[in-house]
């Protein structure tokens, strides 16, 4: 535990009772968004403020309150709280770690469309994010200029009506459900007007950030899609998974989604084998089956969560001693150019 604790823990209690009741979107709106608010919530050492002011001028700090409940009070180790706190190593600059690392500029056909697979496009459905990820990949994306409004929509929806080797969509961001449902919902209509689409895939976080967004408009238009629908969650850490994201979850799933779940390798959040089986563990008894484990793609500024690809394999390969294949995730790489993901 640090010294120089900045907050009363009465006054953090009291920060968390306001928000009982509020909307996903009144949540959203009181996201913590400034390192000083974020030491000061979760009684950080005053010595971490400046890193996380350097981190926070290359990338916001976005971190709501839902999402704060679960980070244990002043613990610079907690797993969860080292996702979201900007350090002063983002401005490193090692040598391999670039802006765009897996080279989306160079698959875009259409504005908010990225056409990379076979088979399936992912649409930028929104540019916003319930949480900023220190690892994500696409921290530097350039959201200004792949925010499509309706009428620009159309050039990516005729680029899928044209191709008839098309059959997935998936919804991406950064987190398609910070989209207003009126605004998903006249997506989705789009897309399964398209006869050879089948499946809608939605990758997100907000599930798991803010549970209370998997409301009733939300599962209105999820239910009411002719499309398969996944739901891609995004969870690194058992701890992530309380009760709400448990219930979320059982909300998906009754609106007919499957539920899968792809997770980053991380340093210092989930790099021991013990936390990687828990992981897998929680994830199904929250009916979420686990999918992927990346190896972290190299952007620049998030270069000190690197776990080398040995020791990666060495982690799967004692996994596999601990779990039934069905909780193992597929440890990959995504290379530029290549048609699918890249097993280590
Ligand atoms: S796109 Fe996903 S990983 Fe990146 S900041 Fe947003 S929620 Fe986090």
């Amino acid at each position: 535990m640090q010294e120089n604790i900045i907050i009363a823990a009465s006054e953090k209690q009291s920060h968390r009772c306001s928000m009982v009741q509020s909307t996903w979107q009144q949540q959203l709106s009181h996201a913590i968004r400034d390192p000083q608010s974020l030491c000061k919530r979760l009684g950080l050492s005053s010595d971490w403020l400046a890193g996380a002011q350097a981190g926070h001028e290359l990338f916001d700090v976005c971190v709501p309150e839902a999402y704060l409940n679960r980070i244990a009070y002043a613990d610079i180790d907690d797993p969860l709280l080292r996702q979201v706190l900007p350090l002063g190593e983002e401005a490193l600059m090692p040598h391999g770690y670039v802006v765009d690392p897996l080279e989306e500029a160079d698959h875009q056909p259409a504005k908010g469309l990225i056409h990379k697979y076979a088979g399936r496009v992912l649409l930028i459905a929104s540019p916003n994010c319930a949480i900023n990820c220190r690892y994500c990949f696409r921290r530097h994306f350039p959201y200004s200029d792949n925010s499509p409004s309706r009428a620009q929509w159309q050039e990516a929806l005729d680029y899928l009506r044209s191709d008839t080797t098309i059959h997935e969509a998936i919804l991406s961001g950064g987190d398609p459900l910070a989209a207003s449902d009126r605004q998903l919902a006249w997506l989705v209509e789009q897309l399964e007007s398209i006869p050879h689409l089948k499946r809608l895939r939605i990758h997100t976080r907000l599930p798991v950030v803010i549970p209370d967004r998997v409301d009733d408009a939300l599962l209105g238009w999820l239910s009411a899609t002719r499309l398969q629908k996944v739901v891609v969650l995004h969870i690194n850490h058992t701890n992530e998974i309380d009760q709400t994201v448990m219930d979320a979850c059982a909300r998906l799933k009754q609106a007919g989604a499957t539920i899968l779940n792809q997770s980053v390798l991380l340093r210092d959040v989930n790099d021991d084998v013990t936390s990687l089986a828990t992981l897998s563990e929680r994830l199904f008894e929250a009916g979420i089956l686990p999918y992927y484990l990346h190896v972290l793609d190299p952007v620049q500024g998030a270069a000190h969560f690197d776990v080398s690809d040995e020791e990666a394999r060495e982690l799967v390969t004692a996994l596999r001693d601990l779990l039934p294949g069905f909780l193992m995730p597929r440890l990959v790489r995504e290379i530029p150019g290549k048609g699918s993901k890249t097993p280590l």
